[in-house]
Formats: structure tokens, C-alpha cells, sequence
């Protein structure tokens, strides 16, 4: 049962300094922006299906944002007033393939790549969110939203310079560091305390 069902699901890329050097890169000087597809949601409790494609499939504990009124062009401020909620979200990745397509839409958007839940979340001031990454129990990532790069107010701001953000529109705001492989059997978690824990089983492609 999923909670989300934007009409676009848009990423934020490197917006957590540490998290952007642990894979070799800098912070960009402009939000780094990329689409999932909406096939890839997932609910609570369902599996993230790992591809024969890939051999490397890692977690991304991120804040999800769910946009409640019309965004284009908007100011940080309007961009704020019009946050819906708030949600716990995994930008699951296929490392390797993000590595050698150059394009990352096919890495970033295999079924079951964007688990979301369990609720979406309002009245929630942003600046006071964190997010909790767990495998098996074991945490292995922890941001702040204050820590962020580029604020969620800004990243909304920014994004609807280019397209327009509708009603129930999702927007991923990057990973703290800490990202790792998954194994079929794992089970991940993503918490924001204040909305909830989101967790989902693992499984290889055509695994009962
Ligand atoms: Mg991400």
C-alpha cells in the first residue's frame, strides 16, 4: 500500500557535504537535480527487488517532501507555505550502473527503488528533521536537515524554476553519508522521528 502518488518524483543529488566525498565528489554550486519514475514507489513492509542487472544496489536514507499546492516559479517562502508533509524515503540505487550508464535514470529507477511511507507527515517545522538510516538494526547513516547544503525550502524554490511541482509531487533531498550495499535477506529502515519508520525487506529478482 503505497502513501505517495506524485506525478513526478524529483532527487536531489550531493546536497549532504560528507555524503557527497564519500564517493569522490564535491558539493555542486547548484542543486543537482534527477527524476525517478513513479513505477518505482513502493509502500511500507513491501520488498526492494535487487535486479540480476546490477551487483551493487546501496540505501539512501533521505527526507521526502510532499508538495500540497502548485509550485512554479516560487520563492523559498511561498515554496515553504506549501509544503504538504513530510516522509520518510529511500533513494535506492544500483551503485555500478550509476557508474557506467553516465545517464542515472536506469540506476536510480528499477521497480521498488523508491520506498516511501508510512505516512506523510504534517506540521512539521523542516529545519527540526532528521534522518535515520538502519540495515539488520545497525545504523549506518544520520543527517540533519539543518546540515543540508541546499535547504528544503531553496531545493523546492529551485526546482520549480524548471517544472512545475503539482499537488502530491515528491522530492527526494539527498543522503547523509554512510550509503552501503544491500544483500537479499536485509532489512532496511528510514526514520524521521516526528513521521514515522519506514522499513522494507530485501529480496533478489524471482525470490519468493
Ligand atoms: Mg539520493
Amino acid at each position: 500500500m503505497t502513501v505517495v502518488a506524485p506525478s513526478k518524483i524529483v532527487c536531489v543529488g550531493r546536497n549532504y557535504v560528507a555524503h557527497a566525498r564519500e564517493l569522490g565528489n564535491e558539493v555542486p554550486a547548484v542543486p543537482m537535480l534527477f527524476l525517478k519514475p513513479p513505477s518505482a514507489i513502493i509502500g511500507p513492509g513491501e520488498p526492494i527487488i535487487l535486479p540480476p542487472e546490477s551487483v551493487q544496489v546501496e540505501h539512501e536514507a533521505e527526507i521526502g517532501v510532499v508538495v500540497g499546492t502548485r509550485l512554479r516559479r516560487a520563492s523559498a517562502d511561498a515554496a515553504e507555505r506549501a509544503i504538504r508533509g513530510f516522509v520518510c524515503a529511500n533513494d535506492v540505487t544500483a551503485r555500478d550502473l550509476q557508474r557506467t550508464d553516465g545517464q542515472w535514470g536506469r540506476a536510480k529507477g528499477f521497480d521498488s527503488f523508491c520506498p516511501a511511507g508510512p505516512a506523510v507527515v504534517g506540521g512539521l517545522r523542516w529545519q527540526d528533521l532528521e534522518v535515520i538510516g538502519r540495515v539488520n538494526g545497525v545504523v549506518r547513516q544520520h543527517g540533519r536537515a539543518s546540515e543540508m547544503h541546499f535547504s528544503i525550502p531553496a531545493l523546492l524554490s529551485f526546482i520549480s524554476a524548471a517544472m512545475t511541482l503539482e499537488p502530491g509531487d515528491l522530492v527526494l533531498t539527498g543522503t547523509p553519508a554512510g550509503v552501503g550495499p544491500l544483500v537479499p535477506g536485509d532489512t532496511v529502515e528510514v526514520e524521521i522521528p516526528g513521521v514515522g519508520i519506514l522499513r522494507n525487506p530485501v529480496q533478489a529478482e524471482g525470490q519468493a
